[in-house]
C-alpha cells in the first residue's frame, strides 16, 4: 500500500530477528543532528527547530510544500500522539488501524477498561501482590484500537503500533482479521511474550514490518497557526487612503511610492525569505516590524 522505503521487513526466523534487533539499535542510536557537536542543548534545539521548520516549509517548483507527512508517517504519528493520552508512567503506546483506502478505522492507547477508574487501579509494575500491578488490568493499545473501530470490522486492515505487539494482542490481531503489523520498536524481542507473538503472527500469515521514520521528530506547535504565512486566504489588497492620518504607510504602499511603502515591501520580502530559510526568530521580529508600520 505504501512505499517500501519506509519499512524494514522482518522474517520470522532467528537470523532475521537478530538482524532486526541490530537495525533497531542502529536506529535508536543514530547520531542526532540536534547535538551538532555542542553541549548547549538550548542552542542545538533551537537550530534543530529552525532546521525542522525550513524542511517543513520547503516548496517544489509549483509551490507545493514538500515537508508534508507521508501516509505511514502520518499514521505512526497518530500512534505516538494517542500514546500521550496514556496514564501509564512507564510505557505509553498508541495504535492506529488503517484500511486499504487509507482511512483510519480505529485508534487506541494503553489504559484501564471502560468504567474502571484510572485513579483506583494500580499503575505500578511490581508488587508483592500481583493484584496490585497494572498487568492485571490494563488494556493494551492494540486491543483498544480494535475495540474502538468505527467500521463493521477490521478485516484486511493494517495496524500501526509503536511497540511490537505482545502475544495477547497478536491473538486479537489475528482473530480480528488484521493482515499487517507496522511497528517502530522491537525492544522486547527477547521476551517470551514477543517470541510467542511472532510465532503466532507468522503462522497466521500476518505481515510484520518495522517502520523507519524518515525524520526523527514530528513537532506539534500550537503557535504555528499564528505565523504570517499560515493562511489559506489570498494576500490582503492594499488599503485605501481614506484616513490620511492613520493610513500613511498603507497609502504609500498602495501607490508604490514613498519611503514607508518601499520599506514595507522590503520588509515583506525579508519576511518571506526568513520563513523560507526557517529563521523563526528573524521572521517573528520582521512580522512585528510590519505590524508596527501598518
Ligand atoms: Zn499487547
Amino acid at each position: 500500500m505504501f512505499p517500501e522505503t519506509y519499512y524494514t521487513y522482518i522474517k520470522m526466523d532467528k537470523t532475521s530477528e537478530e538482524t532486526n534487533h541490530k537495525t533497531s539499535e542502529e536506529t535508536n542510536h543514530k547520531p542526532s543532528e540536534e547535538t551538532n557537536g555542542t553541549s548547549d542543548n538550548c542552542i542545538s534545539h533551537t537550530q534543530a527547530d529552525q532546521s525542522d521548520w525550513a524542511l517543513q516549509m520547503a516548496q517544489d517548483a509549483n509551490g507545493k510544500r514538500m515537508g508534508y507527512l507521508e501516509w505511514p508517517e502520518y499514521f505512526m504519528s497518530i500512534c505516538f500522539l494517542s500514546a500521550m493520552r496514556s496514564k501509564d508512567p512507564v510505557t505509553q503506546v498508541g495504535a492506529c488501524i488503517v484500511n486499504d483506502d487509507r482511512k483510519i478505522v480505529g485508534i487506541g492507547y494503553n489504559g484501564m477498561p471502560l468504567g474502571c477508574s484510572d485513579d483506583k487501579l494500580p499503575w505500578r509494575k511490581e508488587s508483592s501482590n500481583p493484584l496490585e500491578t497494572k498487568y492485571m488490568y490494563v488494556c493494551h493499545a492494540e486491543m483498544n484500537a480494535i475495540m474502538n473501530k468505527n467500521s463493521a470490522d477490521v478485516k484486511g486492515c493494517t495496524i500501526y503500533v509503536a511497540l511490537f505487539p505482545c502475544n495477547e494482542c497478536a491473538k486479537l490481531i489475528i482473530q480480528s482479521g488484521i493482515r499487517k503489523v507496522v511497528y517502530v520498536s522491537d525492544k522486547h524481542h527477547l521476551k517470551n511474550s514477543t517470541i510467542a507473538s511472532k510465532r503466532l503472527l507468522q503462522m497466521a500469515g500476518v505481515e510484520c514490518c518495522q517502520f523507519k521514520p524518515p525524520r526523527r521528530r514530528v513537532v506539534i506547535d500550537f503557535d504555528v497557526i499564528n505565523c504570517t504565512s499560515m493562511t489559506q486566504l489570498p494576500d490582503s489588497p492594499p488599503r485605501a487612503s481614506a484616513a490620511p492620518s492613520a493610513g500613511t504607510a498603507a497609502a504609500a504602499s498602495s501607490e508604490g511610492e514613498g519611503d514607508t511603502g518601499r520599506l514595507l515591501e522590503a520588509a515583506r520580502r525579508d519576511l518571506s525569505q526568513l520563513i523560507t530559510n526557517g529563521d523563526v526568530t528573524g521572521a517573528t521580529a520582521a512580522g512585528t516590524e510590519i505590524a508596527d508600520v501598518l
